[in-house]
């Protein structure tokens, strides 16, 4: 058996970037952008007015000052000409300020009355104009490897930039296994269950910007598991669920390895989680998980992921962890790295009571999987312990 780390820096080994692809800004969010970014232009790219009101030399402006008004600048519409002293123009947000001019006037500081406007005595400070450039200049970066949020894909427009560059989406196959499985929506024998485990996996995949494609399952027989292997091979990884064990009906490994998996390891010091193969089949990185639902999805958050992260341009990482203090005295602890479910309220976080690897309403409830290392000591109420968000 292998710790936690030493699987992951295997698991590593099997994946490799996608290659990158451009594609349109409106199809890159959540996307990996695995090329630096620059700005085309200056934004705002003139000065630009912040207000509604009245662009004028900061020199004249004293209350009750006059100025002529000489023209209008509009957003889209600028004044062509310069203003002089006791000149102004009608200005909008968002307008570019007239040379010579260099503060805007709120419209409420200011009476009107036909082309000529009178300051009132109490001026706002203002002054209303958003330099060149404020935002960000000609090429100011966004740097590689960034998973493109909503605010990044607004300032990547903002900038010019109409493609970016990312990694291709990972194609993971997921394959359940077992006699005992059928799908949801299907009518189950008395002797049968639902399969979760792939729906679940698919969903935590996705949502880390795979695109993960569930299997037909297979039955535990050698043409059946061939089958899905061969459903999978277009895959960028194949993961398979269940059989992974050493009754005589996990015939995940036999029949992976016939197709030729090389195994990088087989069974990892965790709970749950302790039956995990992987390998490679051909080019193919292939992850076995165990098919107790919680394990599998624990797997997933501990494994799959920070794999799928490679496989997307990322470095290898393990998933990031939080700390919160235990809420009451746990005993000591046995010799695997244990991912308990558990609930983090108010930075203070509490296992769940039962912790047995099938109970998905346990997991359901949960939003933190709370980590016991080997052999780690009692530990009491008040200290701090790590988890992972859920
Ligand atoms: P196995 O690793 O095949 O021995 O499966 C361990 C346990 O997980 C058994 O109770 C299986 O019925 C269950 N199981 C296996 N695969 C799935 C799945 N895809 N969805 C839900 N439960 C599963
Ligand atoms: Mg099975």
């Amino acid at each position: 058996m292998i710790s936690v780390d030493d699987a992951l820096a295997h698991l590593f080994e099997l994946v490799t970037a996608m290659r990158a692809e451009a594609v349109p800004l409106a199809e890159a969010s959540g996307r990996v952008m695995v090329r630096d970014a620059f700005a085309a232009r200056d934004q705002p790219p003139f000065p630009s007015s912040a207000m509604d009101g009245y662009a004028v030399d900061s020199a004249a402006v004293t209350p009750g000052a006059k100025f002529t008004v000489i023209g209008e600048s509009a957003a889209g519409h600028s004044f062509k000409g310069a203003v002089q002293k006791r000149e102004t123009v009608r200005i909008f947000t968002g307008a570019p300020v007239p040379a010579g001019a260099d503060r805007v006037i709120i419209q409420e500081d200011v009476t009107r009355t036909g082309d000529e406007i009178t300051l009132g005595d109490a001026l706002d400070a203002g002054p209303y104009v958003r330099p060149r450039g404020t935002d960000f200049t000609v090429d100011d970066a966004i740097r590689a490897p960034r998973r493109l949020r909503p605010s990044d894909i607004a300032l990547l427009a903002s900038m010019n930039v109409a493609r970016v560059t990312v990694t291709r989406k990972p194609r993971i196959a997921l394959i359940s296994t077992g006699d005992e499985l059928v799908l949801p929506g299907e009518t189950p024998n008395e002797d049968q269950i639902v399969a979760s485990n792939t729906y679940g996996l698919k969903a935590v995949l996705d949502a880390e910007g795979a695109e993960a494609r569930i299997l037909p399952i297979a039955k535990d027989n050698v043409p059946s598991l061939t089958t899905a292997f061969e459903l999978a091979q277009d895959s960028d990884m194949i993961v398979t669920i269940g059989g992974a064990s050493v009754g005589d009906h996990d015939l995940v490994a036999d029949v992976a390895e016939t197709r030729g998996l090389r195994r990088a390891f087989y069974k990892i010091r965790m709970r749950p989680g302790k039956p995990l193969m992987a390998g490679k089949m051909g080019d193919t990185p292939m992850v076995g998980l165990p098919g107790n639902p919680v394990s599998a999805m624990v797997c997933g958050k501990v494994f799959l992921i920070p794999m799928v992260r490679v496989m997307q341009g990322f470095p290898g990482e393990a998933a990031p962890r939080h700390s919160a203090r235990l809420a009451a005295d746990i005993g000591k602890h046995g010799p695997r790295e244990h991912y308990m479910r558990a609930i983090v309220e108010n930075g203070e976080i509490t296992p769940a009571e039962r912790q047995d690897s099938s109970l998905l309403s346990v997991l359901a409830l949960s939003n933190a999987l709370m980590i016991r290392a080997p052999d780690e000591r009692p530990r009491e109420k008040g200290e701090l312990m790590e988890y992972l968000h859920l």
